[in-house]
């Protein structure tokens, strides 16, 4: 067992590094505006972000798992816009993965190559009004008419719903029921007729990452963009949730770094009682338990990376990752807020953004409590083995 990193990954970190601390802002405009940098969107699409897990022949950079997950890990670090990033993982994690995975060759050179250089920017609809952590009472219908399905029913909570151009959006094909075959995934292009983005939200945190509902009208798709077979939307979306739980929290490991980094400079610069507050155990301790947490992050968001490298499945290393690292995020974040006092709380620091963007993690991409539904049937445990 090899833990160290490559020369080749020690470079790719050191140069993401150097980019995202010269060409990408903070972001605390956007945060503040909750408005979607179009400009750090473009400059990464130039230094190749938006095409590092796709394959070279559909116009990405073919990193192999474990190097996107070391590269994630050290945008997620260096890009204080933490919405941006959003914005990518979805772009990334829930819409292009997608397609190279399970698109076939006309599907994938049809949206891969203007994904990866930027020109479409990808989002995932999913969760309903009525279907959230149960995805499979969806109501969202698609109806094939043709050489056409029709869709018909409102998605919510539809990140980057507003700049996205093209929708992975599953649909129900099947009767009404529970069955597992009656969802099927779809490649659906912003324009097409009868699809109208009708609501945005207002976040608390991510708010450079715009979120709204997508609401579909007899929307006409061609038949050629279902994603595999009809029937298929459910294992398609089992198969790739492992890397939407990875790979979209490799970023937040980096973040943790940052915020520890933030908090072991404000404890050893701030004097009060004639010492530096991280000269008492109360908070060199905190640091202690943040820096616990970073390191196990790490080790289980490389493993997952390893794993997906070695083609395994890993949904149950993969819902560990998530919950752990969300989890573990979250607490690094209010860690960060009581170490920094008055200035964690106020909005000017720049500390309490980071607990705002924290905040979502244990939610999206399946909450804290599914995952440990997850985690308890694959330990064995009678239950539902929800994904
Ligand atoms: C920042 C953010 C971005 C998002 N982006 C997208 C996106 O791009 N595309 C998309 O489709 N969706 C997106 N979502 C929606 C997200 O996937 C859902 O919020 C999530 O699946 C949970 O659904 P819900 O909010 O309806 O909560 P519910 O399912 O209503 O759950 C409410 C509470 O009950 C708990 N609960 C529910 N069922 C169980 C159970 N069986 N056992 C134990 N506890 C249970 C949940 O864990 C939660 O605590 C996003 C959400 C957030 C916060």
């Amino acid at each position: 067992m090899d833990f160290a990193l490559s020369p080749e990954q020690r470079a790719l970190r050191r140069s993401i590094i150097n980019f995202a601390r010269a060409e990408l802002g903070d972001g605390a405009d956007d945060d503040r505006e909750m408005r979607f940098s179009l400009d750090g969107w473009e400059r990464c699409a130039r230094f190749g972000v938006l095409g590092w897990p796709i394959p070279q022949e559909f116009g990405g950079v073919g990193l192999d798992p474990l190097s996107t997950v070391i590269a994630m890990e050290a945008l997620g670090y260096a890009c204080r816009d933490n919405g941006l990033v959003f914005v990518i993982n979805n772009h990334l994690w829930a819409c292009a993965v997608y397609l190279q995975q399970h698109g076939n060759d006309e599907q994938r050179k049809r949206f891969l190559p203007k994904m990866c250089a930027g020109e479409l920017i990808g989002a995932h609809a999913l969760t309903e009004e009525h279907a959230g952590s149960d995805i499979l009472s969806m109501r969202t219908t698609a109806v094939r008419d043709g050489d056409e399905y029709m869709l018909t029913g409102t998605k919510t909570f539809i990140s980057n719903a507003g700049i996205a151009d093209v929708f992975v959006l599953l649909a129900r094909t099947g009767e009404p029921g529970r069955r597992q075959d009656a969802l099927s995934a779809f490649v659906v292009p912003a324009d097409s007729p009868g699809l109208e983005v009708t609501r945005q939200w207002t976040k608390s945190g991510l708010r450079s990452t715009p979120m709204g509902e997508v609401t579909l009208t007899g929307c006409r798709v061609p038949a050629d963009n279902l994603l595999g077979r009809e029937g298929d939307g459910y294992s398609i979306f089992t198969s790739t949730i492992e890397w939407e739980r990875c790979f979209m929290f490799a970023n937040q490991v980096g973040v943790m770094e940052r915020i520890l980094e933030d908090c072991v400079r404000h404890a050893r610069r701030r004097e009060q009682f004639g010492r530096p507050v991280g000269a008492n155990q109360a908070v060199s301790h905190r640091i202690a338990d943040m820096k616990v947490r970073l390191e196990l992050a790490k080790l289980m968001i490389y493993k997952v990376g390893w794993l997906k490298q070695q083609g395994k499945i890993a949904l149950a290393e993969a819902a560990i990752a998530k919950l752990f690292i969300s989890e573990s995020h979250v607490q690094a974040a209010l860690d960060a807020m009581q170490i920094h006092g008055a200035r964690g709380y106020l909005a000017e620091f720049g500390v309490e953004r980071e607990l705002r963007d924290a905040l979502g993690g244990t939610i999206y991409g399946g909450t804290s409590e599914i995952q440990r539904e997850v985690i308890a049937s694959l330990a064995g445990m009678p239950g539902s083995g929800r994904v």
